[in-house]
């Protein structure tokens, strides 16, 4: 479980987070909502150790983890591939780590991701959609199983985007990691997770959470058609 006790930050003198707090339970796919320039990704980069809060803690199953990198997985909003490595010597990345790459998961995973016939090739190669499927791929392959996602989706076209959510909604079935997955697309966040937390604007609060009623698959019109979207 990951507890997000009471985090506030500031840069200068514009605060952008004012005491927030949730948890994610293990197992659970929650979405982040809220505006542009809300603080999502400043809230990500504290959880990824990027930088520490002002004040608040972060508890990864009980542990301090505030300030420490690698506890989870946190893939930024416009994530850096390596481009001296190859697309799979990228996505294998994580798990190398602890000294095992699953080349075979690797491959499958890329296939999947539309990625096949690009084990090969280099980041440069390939087009800004494609590379941040690949980031996305080494999320996933990850060996931590707490998973933070910024706006994996953004910058994919609508059809692709689609694709994609049902294949992150696949894996995620199979491995049952916990996802915190940042997005400003409603539709998005409604379809794919168990809880939605709102952010209100700057600085950043929480404005609403809730558990989404509907068992999966989600038809998306019924989403949108509820009440909890005001
Ligand atoms: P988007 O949906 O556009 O990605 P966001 O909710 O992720 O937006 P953040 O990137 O967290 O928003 O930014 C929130 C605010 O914090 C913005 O006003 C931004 O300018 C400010 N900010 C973020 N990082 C820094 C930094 N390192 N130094 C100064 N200000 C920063
Ligand atoms: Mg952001």
């Amino acid at each position: 479980e990951l507890v997000v006790e009471q985090v506030t930050k500031s840069f200068g003198d514009e605060q952008v987070l004012a005491d927030v707090s949730f948890s994610v339970k293990h197992g659970e796919f929650v979405s982040l909502l809220g505006p542009s320039g809300s603080g999502k990704s400043t809230l990500f980069h504290l959880i990824g150790g990027m930088y520490r809060p002002d004040a608040g803690t972060f508890y990864l199953d009980g542990n301090d983890i505030t300030g420490e990198r690698g506890a989870i997985s946190y893939t930024p909003q416009s994530p850096a591939l390596f481009p001296w490595r190859t697309i799979l010597e990228n996505v294998v990345l994580g798990a190398e780590i602890q000294g095992k790459p699953d080349y075979k998961k690797a491959r499958a995973m890329l296939e999947k991701a539309g990625l096949a016939g690009y084990e090969d090739a280099y980041p440069h190669q390939l087009s800004g959609g494609m590379r941040q499927r690949v980031a996305f791929v080494r999320a996933l392959l990850s060996p931590q199983d707490f998973i933070c996602l910024d706006e994996p989706f953004s910058a994919l076209d609508e059809f692709t985007r689609l694709e994609m959510q049902k294949w992150l909604l696949n894996i995620w079935e199979e491995n049952r990691q916990s996802i915190l997955f940042v997005t400003h697309n409603i539709e998005e966040a409604l379809y794919l997770s168990d809880r939605v937390i709102v952010l209100s604007n700057k600085p950043a609060a929480i404005k609403k959470e809730f558990t989404l009623p509907f068992e999966r698959p989600r038809d998306q019109e019924l989403l949108l058609s509820e009440e909890f979207l005001q």
